[in-house]
């Protein structure tokens, strides 16, 4: 049995990628369908802005894709994050339960409707919300005032959970869905990094009662950038194609709008290249799962740290790859991402727990050990799908 060491997490990369030169990169987009013929049939038709047939044929794919009735594509997964907040009833001045670990967007999606973020703890297994632990925090935090529940500390209504599927593992999203329901919270799923995983054979991002999708360059799928509003409510899609698009009434050549809204829509050249990108995804999540299966036989020897292993009950993308080193190793984080760095193998810590960032240190928050120390263990790998041609 090998000891861990920096280099050590080097050679076990070069070993289970032999057919990859350094440099490697953390996650890259791949095109490798119909995304050049998709793309220049925008260009030699004309259809390249918000309006077209490769926006309407993407939100049925994806609608599909997720078992959901209704996708509206919009411009990245942040807008699509602040729309479904709006939807789900988030109003200035609400709180919102979302993981102290996670993406920022999360956190600013909820800034942006006027609301403050409130950081709960992860599990140590799925990085996503512990669902046990937050429920003995409403408990404890929240108070009844008729059909609200208000945090008894601040007094104002907590409103909405948005649970995160992390690195594309799957939460604990029945369990959360519980603690939502039991507290009267609507729940709202990000799902931006989870598109093609599911649990208990039921896809991520139609658990909520209305749920977001990324696709930034550096998502399993990309538009260059985009993202999704899904909903099994016709009513809430509409209210969300309407608030995406300047609500304006439909009519054959006047100008009328009846609020303030947004232009959040997805151009049509941004869906063509999705439109592709969906095409392959059932492909792409095996390759992504076919490298996950080779890193884990990589390290499995390799004491004092774990590869990062779908939940029980899930079906993950593996959409990044996350070795999570033992606490007694937890000194070695910034010498092992050092050392892959500089071999040529992009690797790079989660991310700066939220309430640690500037803006949002002053929000309420339960106790963070888990996330915390997750942080200072956490070393994503290269993931990307064409290392699947580089496996031993
Ligand atoms: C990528 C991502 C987003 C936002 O996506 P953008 O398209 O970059 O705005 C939101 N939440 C999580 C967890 C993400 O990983």
């Amino acid at each position: 049995m090998s000891t861990l060491t920096p280099q050590a997490v080097v050679d076990i990369l070069a070993r289970a990628l032999p057919g990859a030169k350094p440099p490697v990169a953390l996650h890259q987009p791949e095109f490798a369908g119909a995304e050049w013929e998709y793309v220049k049939d925008c260009l030699d038709t004309g259809w390249v802005s918000s309006v077209g047939a490769y926006v309407d044929r993407f939100e049925r794919m994806l609608a599909e894709a997720c078992g959901i009735g209704h996708a509206v594509a919009v411009v990245n997964g942040t807008a699509a994050l602040h729309v479904a907040l709006k939807l789900a009833g988030v109003g200035p001045g609400d709180e919102v339960i979302v993981p102290a670990l996670t993406f920022v967007a999360t956190a600013n999606a909820v800034a942006l409707c006027g609301a403050i973020p409130h950081f709960a703890e992860c599990d140590e297994a799925n990085f996503g919300l512990d669902a046990r632990l937050l429920d003995s925090y409403l408990a404890e935090v929240g108070e009844r005032d008729g059909a609200l529940l208000r945090n008894r500390r601040t007094g104002r209504r907590i409103a909405a959970i948005m649970p995160v599927h992390i690195f594309g593992h799957p939460a604990d999203i029945n369990a959360l869905g519980e603690v939502a329901a039991g507290y009267g919270l609507a729940l709202v799923e990000d799902a931006a990094e989870a598109l093609g995983s599911s649990w208990r054979g039921r896809p991520c991002g139609s658990f909520g009662l209305v749920s977001a999708l990324s696709f930034n360059g550096n998502k399993i799928a990309t538009t260059g950038g985009g993202g999704a509003i899904l909903t099994d409510d016709p009513k809430l899609a509409a209210r969300a194609k309407h608030l995406t698009t300047t609500a304006k009434l439909p009519h054959r050549w006047e100008f009328v709008h009846d609020e303030a809204a947004f232009n959040y829509r997805l151009p049509n050249l941004n869906a063509a290249l999705g439109c592709a990108q969906i095409e392959l995804l059932a492909k792409t999540v095996e390759r992504k799962r076919a490298i996950a299966e080779a890193y884990r036989r990589a390290f499995a020897d390799l004491p004092d740290a774990r590869l990062a292993v779908e939940p029980d009950g899930a079906h993950s993308n593996y959409w990044l790859n996350a070795l999570v080193l033992a606490p007694e190793a937890a000194h070695l984080h910034e010498a092992i991402l050092e050392a892959t760095n500089d071999a040529g193998y992009q690797t790079r810590p989660a991310w700066r727990p939220l309430h640690l960032l500037a803006m949002y240190r002053d929000c309420p928050r339960m106790d963070l050990t888990v996330t915390e120390s997750l942080a200072r263990r956490v070393i994503n790998l290269p993931s990307s799908a064409m290392l699947a041609e580089c496996l031993a």
